[in-house]
């Protein structure tokens, strides 16, 4: 076995790990990692026999592993200060932990509505596992699936307090770590067992990859994991992992810079919102009443004003918020009416893209917009909430007429 770590570079930054950390795995003299498509590998002749099939070849048939799946693990095990490993999917390997800790009774709060897609389809093959809400007695509970941030609000849990109530429970704490990604969140240092991320998301950040990230604190657990994967086939394609990896070496610097400007921007609209119904700290313009009066509400950690975050989240929040109106209608108006943020699913990509989540998931409200913040410049994204606010007042006063 070859180790995934160098700890050489475990107490560098994000970003020099990012571009390092693998480098020690790469059996050819290339800067750039390959794609590396092969399925098989050329089998040891001399010591075939000895060899019991491969078992000490590091690499024998593709869906045990290669080289690509290695190097990304390797960078990604440094960056999460845990133990990666890649599925084919952020639902496969939300899949991939229940089958590890095989719960019967899992306590789960707000989060994405594939997840307790997932719980029920295992539910259903495992044989009755019962499901709890999170903001409950964690009694008899094994497992505790935290997300946080929370998707689609972009609203923070404070992980410390449920990995302690879980532990007191006698229970493993789960935390889906995908809308704040590192270096935003580190969900190990507030207690977390196993940390889960959508590399879908921000650690693949183009919207062109498929992928998931189970991370967890020793060896063994990642081990189990990979022979998981392997019987299944549940890993990630080549491409898609390729593509995972020179993404990791731009996560630093993306998700920097779209946390910094998902926070002015929900400055922004709040300071909109606030001054079309008070007066307290400015006397509003009729373009001000324009923008604001219609915004319900916009939610985001940093609005949160919440003791535990600057602690939680050491390099800012993430880069997803939501706003809310008074109607669906006038939702779906503004999420028509946005010309940069493309109207769209997913979130965690380059492009700003807003999502109406009612439309997949009824038991989000369906006057909410989520929004995820992409590298667009601020000024340029409040310029098109400007458009988009006033022509939905414009749109209101008018058909009202
Ligand atoms: C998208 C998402 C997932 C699922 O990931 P996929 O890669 O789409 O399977 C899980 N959790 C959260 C919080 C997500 O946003």
């Amino acid at each position: 076995m070859v180790e995934l770590k160098n700890p050489v570079y475990a107490t560098m930054a994000l970003s020099t790990q990012a571009l390092h950390a693998d480098k020690h795995l790469r059996e050819t003299p290339e800067v750039s990692p390959s794609v590396g498509v092969t399925t098989t590998f050329l089998y040891k002749k001399d010591a075939i026999e000895a060899n019991n099939y491969g078992a000490s070849q590091r690499y024998v048939y593709s869906r045990e592993g290669r080289p690509n799946t290695t190097q990304v693990e390797s960078t990604l095990s440094t960056i999460t200060e845990g133990h990666a490993v890649v599925f084919g999917s952020g639902l496969t390997a939300a899949l991939a932990i229940l089958m590890h800790y095989k719960p019967k009774k899992v306590a789960i709060g707000d989060s994405y509505f594939g997840i307790r897609r997932v719980l029920a389809q295992y539910s259903a093959v495992a044989g009755n596992v019962k499901v709890v809400s999170t903001e409950c007695s964690f009694e008899g509970v094994d497992l505790v699936w935290l997300e946080s941030p929370v998707n689609p609000t972009g609203e923070i849990k404070d992980i410390s307090c449920y990995a302690l109530r879980a532990h007191a429970a006698g229970a493993k704490l789960v935390v889906d770590a995908t809308l704040a990604p590192p270096p935003l969140s580190y969900p190990f240092r507030q207690g977390a067992d196993v940390i889960i991320h959508s590399a879908s998301k921000y650690l693949g950040g183009h919207e062109d990859l498929l992928a998931g990230v189970v991370v967890s604190r020793g060896p063994a657990m990642a081990e189990d994991l990979r022979r998981t994967r392997a019987t299944l086939g549940l890993g990630a394609g080549s491409l898609e992992t390729w593509l995972l990896q020179r993404s990791l070496t731009t996560l630093s610097v993306r998700v920097t810079q779209q946390a910094k400007t998902a926070a002015r921007l929900v400055a922004l609209l709040e300071s909109f919102r606030r001054c079309a119904v008070s007066t307290a700290c400015h006397q509003p313009s009729a373009a001000d009443l324009k923008l604001g009066r219609r915004l319900a509400v916009v939610k985001h950690a940093s609005l949160q004003l919440a003791t535990y975050g600057e602690t939680q989240h050491p390099n800012g929040y993430g880069a997803v918020f939501a706003v809310s109106f008074a109607s669906k209608t006038q939702a779906l108006f503004v999420a028509k009416q946005l010309r940069l943020h493309s109207f769209a699913t997913s979130l965690g990509g380059v492009h700003s893209l807003v999502d109406w989540r009612h439309g997949v998931d009824p038991t989000s409200e369906p006057t909410l917009l989520r929004v995820s913040v992409g590298l667009e410049s601020f000024e340029d994204l409040a310029a098109d909430w400007r458009q988009a606010l006033t022509a939905l007042d414009v749109h209101e006063t008018t058909s009202k007429l």
